[in-house]
């Protein structure tokens, strides 16, 4: 029987958790860091008592920037087998989240097949479930319902969970007394918004939200404060309701954490890029320093197929000014349920981005493959390369498919491979070109 509910009651406590180890290693900091990060809670683990398979990551100030990926079933597309590939090539390539945003049905099986196998944490939005969970229409849905599905998701081994109790009457009135060209695109925040102006009460996730925090806290679930109003086209980007919901959500981290609640807070959305630093550095000012879970930002509106590279631009400059969690968004978005190619291609695309910005932010290691691979395209040693590459498969795939008639140089400028010209100089020996063609 542990001594402490959550790993931020532990870090209060001064206990060091096997999880803060496993995440002082991973990072290459010491545990009493983590500790300390997790008592002021600059940096959440998510890691429910009931997810066994789980190898913790921590989230937050000073650390790696992690990546999620969404899957989940829908109406539209009810294949099974094919989440489940989905997940195992998160997992393949890195991804430390995977968000179930399933919908259809009753969406538990997959959620605890996916709690079962996956080493990766495992998020989800109660709201998205509530309709198939409880079998109600929105309306006849009440507040205790809402709860209800948080606790079954809690005690299925759920790690964190996306709760919009931001979006309270008083974000409302904001957002409606401003305007906005695209509304509320949050899928979660609309359905709350639909369920407050139809019944006329206030959102279920803030008026009782400490008996959310019970919950939470019973199973060290962290919660991720979700931004209903997140700006979802780059006109809307720091509008009056979006900024009134994130001082509603400074006020909601301290109430989680006065509960030893682990807390994430979610942002935008789409933002263009000179807005991005200011955003991220209000929002770490607004709720205290709690790690920062991006959804983009799309830096343009304009290219549907190619948003997951809009949101690795967005993503690496946020993650550079202090977001600490990005949400891959694939070339899909906006357009389709994702297939495995999207997934792969939004999966990279976030990996780059988080990569960069730990380059840029100085995290421990964070250079040492790309050392790596200076050192191997120094020597033109391909295979060298291909195991530093992010995507071996497809690095290889790509060198093999246009082979050079020598190997110390690729099919782009061949026998001028500006490496190989200037390593034979400095060795003393001579280039020429003519005797080769
Ligand atoms: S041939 Fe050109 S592109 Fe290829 S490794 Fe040499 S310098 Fe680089």
């Amino acid at each position: 029987m542990r001594e402490y509910k959550t790993q931020m009651e532990a870090a209060k406590k001064g206990i060091i958790t096997e999880e803060m180890k496993i995440v002082a290693k991973k990072e290459y900091l010491e545990p009493e860091k983590i500790m300390e990060l997790v008592k002021k809670g600059e940096v959440a683990i998510p890691c429910n008592i009931n997810h066994k398979s789980i190898s913790p990551e921590g989230i937050g100030t000073g650390l790696r920037t992690k990546i999620n990926v969404n899957l989940g079933i829908s109406g539209d597309c009810k294949d099974y087998e094919m989440e489940m590939k989905k997940v195992d090539m998160a997992i393949k390539y890195g991804a430390e989240a995977i968000m179930d945003l399933s919908n259809y049905g009753k969406t538990n099986k997959f959620r605890t097949e996916l709690i079962e196998k996956s080493p990766a944490m495992i998020g989800t939005v109660p709201m998205y479930d509530a309709i198939g969970y409880l079998e109600k229409d929105l309306l006849d849905i009440t507040a205790e319902d809402f709860l209800r599905v948080v606790r079954a998701h809690a005690s299925e081994g759920v790690d964190f969970m996306t709760i919009h109790a931001g979006i309270n009457r008083r974000a409302v009135e904001a957002f409606m007394r401003e305007g906005r060209e695209m509304n509320i695109v949050s899928r979660g925040g609309s359905l709350l918004f639909a369920w407050m102006m139809m019944t006329g009460n206030e959102n279920p996730f803030y008026e009782f939200y400490d008996d959310v925090l019970e919950i939470l806290r019973e199973y060290d679930v962290t919660i991720s404060l979700g931004d209903a109003l997140r700006p979802g086209c780059i006109a809307d980007s720091t509008d009056a309701g979006q900024i009134s919901e994130l001082i509603e959500l400074g006020n909601l981290t301290k109430r989680a954490w006065e509960k030893d609640v682990q807390v994430m807070v979610e942002g935008p959305g789409h933002m263009a890029m000179n807005e991005i630093e200011a955003n991220m550095k209000l929002q770490k000012r607004i709720c205290h320093n709690a790690p920062f879970y991006v959804l983009g930002p799309l830096v343009t509106d304009i290219a549907p197929g190619y948003d997951h590279i809009t949101s690795a631009i967005g993503g690496a400059i946020a993650a550079a000014s202090g977001a600490d969690f990005l949400c891959y968004v694939t070339p899909a978005e906006h357009l389709r349920l994702p297939d495995i190619d999207d997934v792969k291609e939004g999966i990279m695309a976030s990996k780059i981005a988080a990569h960069a910005a730990d380059i840029a932010k100085n995290v421990p290691h964070a250079r040492d493959k790309d050392n790596e691979m200076a050192k191997a395209r120094h020597k033109v040693e391909w295979e060298d390369m291909f195991k530093v590459a992010m995507d071996e498969e497809k690095a290889r795939r790509y060198f093999e498919s246009v082979p050079p008639e020598d190997r110390h140089t690729c099919s782009m400028c061949g026998k001028m491979c500006a490496v190989r010209t200037t390593n034979l100089i400095l060795e003393g020996k001579k280039v020429e070109f003519c005797s080769e063609l």
